[in-house]
């Protein structure tokens, strides 16, 4: 076994602290990283509270995770040691359903192992990338280029394809009206690729001091979501609205701001049930949609587009002892626009 040691919450109720723990011997097809990098995600933070119910602890929470190789199976052919390498939301699934076989592995119907909080397919508990280390089949580590700036990286790993996979699964660009609902680390993100992409992109936020950031990202209209003169103004506007909110919110006034046939697509996963009008999607044949991360070889496909157009994440480095400092910040909607754990720090 390696040692290792991380930042774990001990139960839902208790704050991420230092702990030491084990992650598995290098097998064949195992990669082994130095964890440089993790990117904080509003995720992590529902996780160590259980706001989604099942969680099990210990847990070290972190899916957007940039580090070098320091040690490779024997059979692995994709990385040497010394490269720098990603892991994101998942580390294995079974590999044989449906889903998984077309690179779907997020929807894997049967086991699918997510990088904490969840088990390998042998059912040990996995732990995140608050940590120093960590072993991974080869299969789903990411090469990144290394021209980039490999903090910013970090956060496409989650924030990054959790946008990408919808846009180009509905394929947004082109004559399209985009609205990105919330500017955290998935909305900046999704102004970034909507922009890339080539849609109309307006940012709908509670914000009003984030106008600037949204046109500097590349939005072309920014709007006050608690502005009732604003949200007339957009009524049977948009095409999508990509939903990043974190918090619980109503559905009715954004539904309202789609055309006919127009889709509002739910990234963000807020705790309680959501409840919305049904006459809402009716009159207008609209659709209520979703979509969670993205498999495998989109999540490669993503960052190779980012490569080749020079797209990161925005963010802020932080030291590990200042994680509740950026928690605080990102319950209160002050990100800009993703914040970066320097694992050095830990
Ligand atoms: P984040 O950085 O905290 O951004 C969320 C943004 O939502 C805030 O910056 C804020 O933007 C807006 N917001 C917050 N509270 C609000 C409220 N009460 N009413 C309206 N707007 C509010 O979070 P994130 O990391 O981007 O994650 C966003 C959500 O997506 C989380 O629930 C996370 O768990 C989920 N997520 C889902 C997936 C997936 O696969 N589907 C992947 C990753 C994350 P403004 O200031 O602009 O209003
Ligand atoms: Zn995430
Ligand atoms: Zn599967």
């Amino acid at each position: 076994m390696i040692q290792a040691k991380g930042y774990a919450a001990q139960d839902k109720s208790s704050e991420l602290a230092p702990w030491n723990f084990h992650r598995r011997e290098v097998g064949p097809h195992d990669i082994q990283i130095a964890i440089r990098y993790c990117g904080v995600c509003h995720s992590d933070l529902h996780q160590i509270r259980d706001d989604w119910g099942g969680a099990t602890f210990p847990m070290i929470p972190g899916h957007e995770i940039v580090g070098i190789v320091t040690n490779a199976g024997t059979h692995v052919k994709k990385v040497q040691a010394g490269q720098w390498v990603a892991v994101g939301n998942m580390v294995d699934s079974c590999r044989i359903c449906d889903n998984c076989r077309q690179g779907l592995e997020q929807y894997c119907t049967t086991h699918i192992s997510f990088t904490y909080n969840s088990t390998e397919q042998n059912g040990l508990p996995t732990y995140g990338g608050y940590s120093n280390i960590i072993v991974v089949h080869e299969d789903f580590v990411f090469t990144v280029s290394e021209k980039l700036d490999m903090s910013a990286v970090a956060p496409l790993l989650c924030a990054g394809i959790t946008v990408y996979s919808p846009l180009r699964h509905w394929k947004v660009g082109e004559g399209h009206r985009l609205a990105v609902l919330g500017l955290g680390g998935l909305g900046h993100m999704a102004v970034k690729f909507g922009v890339a992409f080539g849609a109309e992109v307006t940012v709908l936020s509670t914000s009003p001091a984030k106008e600037a950031d949204a046109k500097a990202l590349g939005a072309h209209r920014f709007l006050v979501t608690r502005d009732a003169e604003q949200m007339k103004s957009a009524a049977g506007y948009f095409d999508f609205i990509l939903d990043t909110v974190s918090a619980d919110h109503a559905f009715d006034p954004y539904l309202a701001l789609l055309r006919t046939n127009g889709t509002h697509i739910v990234l963000g996963l807020p705790s309680e049930p959501a409840t919305f009008r049904l006459g809402n999607i009716v009159f207008g044949r609209k659709s209520m949609a979703g979509s969670l991360i993205g498999g495998i070889p989109e999540t490669q496909e993503m960052l190779d587009y980012c490569a080749g157009h020079h797209i990161v994440a925005d963010v802020e480095l932080i030291d590990m002892k200042n994680i509740y400092v950026a928690f605080d910040r990102m319950v209160k909607g002050d990100v800009r626009y993703r914040f970066v754990i320097d694992m050095a720090t830990l």
